[in-house]
């Protein structure tokens, strides 16, 4: 059973946008981007299994599948944050695929001290996985000499103290993490969260040329928000309400 609904937004851009009823995260998948014989990157693989039983892993790896794209073929994983919906299948795609995997420094710092605990009191695993190396803000080179996707890391701490957001210049693709999302914003009251950081982190992205906005998770069936004027409007919204 495939519970990801894969929406293709660019040549290189994949989102698999999460339809289950349990708890797990979008994964984004920039498929034949890096040198070498294992060419994707994966941002957010997600859970392995979610609190409903729901197998989160195995159905993100059909629903990429289908598409013609192998786990085996993954050579980086990005976390947007070390939250266990968002980076507990990594130890997974790592076993498949022998990838490196990369975060924030805060966000491992974090992961090492605090974060950690979010997986036992979740009833799941920590993934035994060391970053390669860690993500710093600006521009992101993923190795090609002419990089296929132009990616600029963003520091968006609020909703986990090293979470980021990723933003694709070219196609104006915002991947937000769990910073913001449809009509809601990311949850502050987690260990290591705050909500003025939160704030500050959403009207920096709100500054930014964006077309789709590719949320950590949906709060709307099958959604990423999609058209400048709905982005605007989100954010617009979400900095009234919140
Ligand atoms: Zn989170």
């Amino acid at each position: 059973m495939i519970y990801h609904n894969s929406v293709k937004l660019a040549e290189y851009f994949y989102c698999y946008v999460w339809q289950g009823r349990g708890n797990n995260c979008n994964a984004i998948l920039w498929p034949s981007v890096l040198r070498g014989e294992r060419p994707h990157v994966l941002v957010d693989p997600g859970h392995v299994r979610n609190e409903l039983g729901e197998p989160c892993f195995d159905s993100l790896t059909q629903a990429m599948e289908r598409d013609g794209f192998k786990m085996e073929d993954i050579g980086l994983v990005i976390g947007t944050h070390s939250h266990p919906d968002h980076i507990e299948a990594t130890e997974l795609v790592v076993e498949k695929s022998g990838a490196l995997f990369t975060l924030s420094r805060e966000e491992d710092e974090f992961y090492r001290t605090m974060g950690k605990m979010f997986f036992q009191a979740f009833g799941g695993k920590p993934p035994q996985v060391n970053p390669f190396f860690y993500l710093k803000e600006g521009d992101l080179s993923l190795g090609a000499k002419n990089d296929k996707v132009a990616v600029k890391v963003l520091f968006t701490p609020g909703h986990s103290p090293g979470s980021i957001s990723l933003y694709l210049e070219e196609d104006k693709i915002l991947i937000s993490g769990d910073v913001v999302f449809a009509g809601s914003i990311g949850r502050t009251d987690f260990p290591g969260g705050s909500s003025s950081l939160l704030r500050k982190s959403i009207d920096e992205l709100s500054q930014l040329d964006v077309e789709y906005l590719v949320p950590g998770h949906s709060t709307e069936t099958g959604s990423i928000i999609a058209g400048k004027d709905k982005v605007r409007h989100n954010f617009y919204t979400v900095k009234m309400f919140f």
